[in-house]
């Protein structure tokens, strides 16, 4: 471990998980991973800790892998490496489209997924697709490795199920079953800028391709949490894949269930418009997924 003297305190490069757990354990820590969301923080002031725990240099958990059963993300991967991975032709493309869309290439450069997963800021990118996909998020508090589905582990804005001394090692995405397409959209008033709405929807057909047997749809920045819609993706069950007119009366009822903040640039009529458009958007981009094959 390298400890040094900074503005902001002590700051330690930690070698490997279980020492970083140890120091979140004994001391007023903040945990720093890529730091692009928590050094804006502690410039603004907005984070009071006596010690930074820096995981960046750690070699373990940067892998990113397909197996037979379905891709393992590591939590100290970045963005960056998750888009040079390889993924666009598998079933699980939506991941690399995603982080190609966070911020720019210095922010997917350090940026990490554990990172991303962990901030739970509600507007951020992954959670919606990493719902739909049904993935795990895994973490650890030194001596034991946890999992919980990801649409169990956000509590609240910047809230989830995580102790202070725990660690997002991996995402774990079981492998989508045959027929399955995956989509991601979002909308920001720039490119690079965070998302004003976020949508992601995972769309299986049956063999025929004439009914569709499984839906998700989660929305990002529509509530303190990523929302799954669960009441959209039941009405898709059972209809036909062709039919664009229920998909669009589906799209409508998003309003329904989403519960966004109103800013300066984004009423809460209009963010609910939005919503919907990329809902219709992402649902017919997942069933072509779904039935290209
Ligand atoms: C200019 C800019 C533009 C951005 N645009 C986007 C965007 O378009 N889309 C998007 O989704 N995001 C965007 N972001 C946010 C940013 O990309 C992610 O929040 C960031 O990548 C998080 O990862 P990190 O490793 O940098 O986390 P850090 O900043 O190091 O940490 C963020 C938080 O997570 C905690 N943490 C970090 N790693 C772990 C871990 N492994 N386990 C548990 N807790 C952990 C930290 O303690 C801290 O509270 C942007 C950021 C910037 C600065």
């Amino acid at each position: 471990m390298a400890t040094e003297l900074t503005e902001e305190g002590e700051f330690h490069r930690a070698s490997s998980i279980e020492e970083a757990v140890t120091l979140l354990e004994e001391r007023n820590a903040a945990l720093i991973s890529g730091g692009q969301s928590l050094m804006p923080l502690i410039r603004q002031g907005l984070i009071d800790r006596d010690v930074i725990v820096d995981i960046s240099g750690i070699d373990d958990h940067t892998d990113i892998a397909v197996t037979d059963d379905g891709l393992q993300l590591g939590g100290l991967a970045t963005h960056r490496d998750l888009i040079e991975a390889d993924l666009w032709e598998t079933p699980y493309r939506a991941l690399p489209e995603t982080a190609k869309e966070i911020g720019d290439k210095q922010v997917r450069n350090w940026g990490t997924i554990g990172g991303s997963v962990a901030h739970a800021d509600p507007s951020l990118d992954y959670p919606p697709t990493m719902i739909v996909l049904d993935a795990v998020v895994q973490y650890t508090d030194g001596s034991e490795t946890k999992e919980v589905p990801i649409d169990e582990f956000y509590l609240g804005q910047y809230f989830t199920v995580l102790e202070p001394h725990e660690i997002v090692i991996g995402v774990r995405v079981p492998k989508p079953s045959a027929n399955t397409g995956v989509a991601f959209e979002k909308f920001a008033w720039r490119r690079g800028d965070m998302s004003l709405v976020n949508v992601a929807a995972s769309v299986t057909v049956d063999e025929t391709g004439s009914e569709i047997e499984a839906a998700r749809i989660a929305v990002g920045a529509m509530g303190p949490t990523p929302l799954r819609l669960t009441e959209l993706e039941a009405e898709l069950v059972g209809s036909d894949p062709s039919d664009e007119s229920h998909q669009q009366a589906v799209a409508d009822r998003v309003g329904e269930f989403t519960e966004p903040v109103p800013e300066a640039h984004g009423s809460v009529e209009y963010k609910n418009r939005i919503a919907t458009n990329l809902t219709r958007k992402t649902i017919r981009t997942a069933i072509e997924r779904a039935t290209e094959n």
